[in-house]
């Protein structure tokens, strides 16, 4: 199911430092660095390029893939291992170069299960490309902000055109072809004004599953401007003076709750278990009491890397920064990497650096006090290290609680929480014995 595939927009963590060894680790691969044949007003990777020095060529040498495919495979003991592709934009490499991805792995896939998810902006995607997606059974996750006025806004080329027709007829490729997909939408400051369009547009295109993740970027200080960055780097947890102006397509620390609430409102009433938003499904998984399958809503960070194009590899996407460096996949192993990013301290900071008012909050199993490059906000109690977008986790998790309780008691009777549809018309009821499951009577909210 693609649930895989979202692993590569937000940078899937396992949820525990200590899950490596159960879990496997997770390295997201940039085989093109920083290269994108777009310019998204919003994207913080492209401007990497100025941490590479002189160089232009990003593609991931020969001898490089080949230790990281060998080295990812022989790093997990899980016996399902999955790459995950992504950029800057993969399809710029060619076809060739995911041909000889896929011959590389195959001396691995006798003793182990081997699987691909590929996140693209769509553009070149052809007959050809999907074929071959198809054929080797990549999942692909296709970047996508909603109709044509709300993409065009921020997804751009270096010109100034829009590729919202480029992206929907990539997105129709796969459709033809029958490639497993997802939907990544980006949620800037204008975007999360208009939820319904978006996500009715969603429907109407045929999209099943979708994840929403918001833009927060803070403006540069001086040194970022000293590394040639325009955008900030993460937030210091403990510092007490943050920089805290954000750019102007950075979404409004109210606005992505009330996004989501309104797009709840709708698919709750009448999509459950046929449109499969990622955002509500990491809601009822922590509200069961599961991990979080996504490293923002988990407790720690600290296995989920990322390999460069030159084979340096980082702490996560967010930190590909030269003081986050772990080493180098052709010098060193990735299981010892990942022990170097635990003694730093960077995956359990998440957790033990919490301010207070995340430690009192009601939604913190669900929350877990979000992304830390994120957590540049002061709280009530004038603590440094909340997130940004705290007031809007706070609304929407609140908000859909009632919700949540009622699937939750669907599930432990054994009905599919699709069957809050019906709840939401009424006051739930569940029958131990009979057909019926639910009755509802009007618009008063599942109990
Ligand atoms: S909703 Fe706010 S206070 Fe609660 S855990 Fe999340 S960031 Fe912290
Ligand atoms: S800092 Fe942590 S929560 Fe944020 S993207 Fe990286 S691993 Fe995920």
């Amino acid at each position: 199911m693609n649930q895989d595939v979202f692993k590569t927009t937000e940078t899937m963590d396992s949820t525990r430092n200590d899950n490596h060894m159960t879990q496997g680790i997770h390295v997201v691969a940039k085989p093109i660095g920083p290269a994108c044949n777009l310019d998204c007003a919003y994207c913080f990777y492209l401007e990497k390029q100025a941490l590479f020095g002189n160089c232009r060529n990003f593609r991931m040498p020969e001898e490089v893939l080949a230790a990281f495919i060998r080295s990812y495979v022989e790093a997990q003991p899980t016996p399902v291992v999955e790459f995950v592709w992504q950029g800057g934009e993969p399809t710029l490499l060619g076809l060739d170069f995911f041909r000889r991805i896929v011959e590389l792995q195959g001396p691995f896939t006798k003793a182990k299960t081997i699987t691909n998810s590929l996140q693209t902006n769509g553009i070149l995607l052809d007959d050809a490309w999907c074929r071959f997606l198809k054929q080797h059974n990549f999942m692909v996750g296709i970047s996508l902000d909603g109709p044509r006025e709300i993409h065009d806004r921020y997804r751009c080329d270096r010109q100034g055109n829009g590729s919202f027709d480029a992206v929907l007829r990539g997105l129709k490729f796969l459709q033809k072809h029958g490639v497993e997909f997802n939907v990544m939408a980006c949620v800037a400051r204008e975007t999360a004004r208009h939820p319904l369009e978006v996500y009715r547009f969603f429907k109407k295109e045929g999209i099943e599953f979708i994840q929403f993740t918001p833009i927060i970027e803070r403006l540069p200080a001086t040194v970022e401007l000293n590394l040639g960055l325009s955008l900030a780097v993460p937030a210091d947890l403990d510092r007490e003076e943050q920089n805290t102006a954000v750019t102007s397509w950075t979404v409004l620390p109210e606005e992505y709750g009330d996004f989501l609430i309104a797009i709840y409102e709708e698919w709750v009433r009448n999509d459950v278990g046929m449109t499969f938003v990622m955002n509500f499904e990491w809601a009822l998984n922590a509200w069961i009491g599961n991990p979080s399958p996504v490293c923002i809503h988990a407790r720690q960070c600290g296995c989920s890397l990322v390999i460069e194009h030159n084979g340096d590899v980082f702490a996560c996407d967010h930190l590909v920064y030269p003081k986050y460096k772990l080493g180098n996949i052709l010098f060193n192993d990735l299981t010892g990497m990942v022990a170097v990013s635990l003694r730093t301290g960077f995956g359990v900071s998440k957790e033990s650096a919490l301010p207070r008012w995340c430690r009192e909050c009601e939604v913190l199993a669900a929350c877990q006090g979000g992304c830390p490059k994120h957590r540049f906000a002061q709280s009530h109690y004038n603590e440094p290290g909340l997130h940004y977008l705290c007031a809007s986790y706070k609304r929407f998790f609140l908000h859909i609680r009632k919700y949540l309780q009622a699937m939750t008691s669907l599930l432990e009777h054994g009905y599919p929480a699709s069957q809050v549809m019906e709840a939401v018309k009424g006051p739930l009821v569940i029958r131990q014995q009979g057909p019926t499951a639910i009755s509802g009577h009007g618009e008063g909210g599942a109990k």
